[in-house]
């Protein structure tokens, strides 16, 4: 039922069944939809409890999932050249977004970045789909040494792209929607923002936008993004 509703960007509320421990259940970006199979894929990274719990689970046992959430990503019938930009764990959302993006013979360019090449998720995948992998680690370990808005400062000083998707820190977001900017490029970014309730409902995850009449609110993570086009957001005071 996921999968058959599921759009690239969007996530799910993870809880392993059985436990209120952790109490909130965790949001994980949906990586791979298989709507024929009725399949979701989600990759994730061991950081705490939930994520521990979650990495402790067995073949057949099941977990409690809330979703899809969220607005997952946009594109237009135009954009013929784009790049997928993501960092860490900001990788997971982007894997579905590609597969979707190629099906319209679209030029896409995938810009991963790690701490190390142990950490580095999916540049496998990617490029078995046919985009235009460059990577980069924090240590050199894979890749160009440095972090990955280098890389797109590369790509957008050599050709000129329709559209910029992207996940990752907020460092990392703060730095590439600068580029993009710069270049005038369209930039969806999507926020990880820690939320509690997933559905809008907490307001724990609100951050600040810019209203189209140029006034300061503030827009729900989980359930107004977490894809933002990034001419709306207001990062620098976060
Ligand atoms: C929309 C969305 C999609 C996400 N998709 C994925 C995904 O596909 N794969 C994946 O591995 N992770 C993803 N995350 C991050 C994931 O939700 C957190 O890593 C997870 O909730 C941590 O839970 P925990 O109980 O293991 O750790 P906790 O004990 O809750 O936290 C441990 C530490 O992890 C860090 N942390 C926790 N939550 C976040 C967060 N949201 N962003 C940055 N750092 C955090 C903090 O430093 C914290 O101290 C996503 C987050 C959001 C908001």
């Amino acid at each position: 039922m996921v999968a058959g509703e599921a759009k690239p960007g969007q996530f799910v509320m993870v809880r392993t069944s059985g436990t209120l421990e952790p109490f909130l259940n965790r949001p994980i970006s949906i990586h791979r939809i298989d709507e024929a199979k009725g399949i979701i894929e989600l990759v994730y990274q061991v950081v705490g409890k939930g994520t521990k719990l979650l990495s402790r689970i067995s073949p057949g046992q099941h977990l409690q999932i809330i979703g899809p959430l969220g607005n997952g990503f946009s594109w237009q019938t135009g954009f013929k050249r784009v790049a997928l930009v993501g960092g860490g764990c900001g990788i997971a959302p982007l894997l579905a977004l590609a597969e979707k993006l190629l099906e319209n013979e679209r030029e896409v360019y995938v810009l991963l970045g790690a701490q190390t090449k142990e950490k580095l998720l999916a540049a496998e995948e990617f490029s078995q789909l046919g985009c235009r992998v460059r990577i980069s680690t924090d240590d050199g370990s894979q890749g160009k040494k440095g972090f990955v808005t280098q890389l797109l400062e590369e790509l957008v000083n050599s050709i000129s792209l329709d559209q910029v998707y992207a996940c990752g820190p907020l460092p990392m977001v703060k730095g590439l929607i600068k580029i993009a900017e710069e270049k005038g490029i369209p930039c969806q970014v999507s926020l990880e923002e820690r939320m509690a309730c997933g559905v809008g409902a907490c307001l724990g995850c609100a951050c600040p936008v810019r209203n189209p009449d140029g006034t300061v609110g503030y827009k729900r993570v989980c359930h107004d993004g977490p894809v933002f086009d990034a001419k709306e957001l207001l990062l620098d005071n976060k």
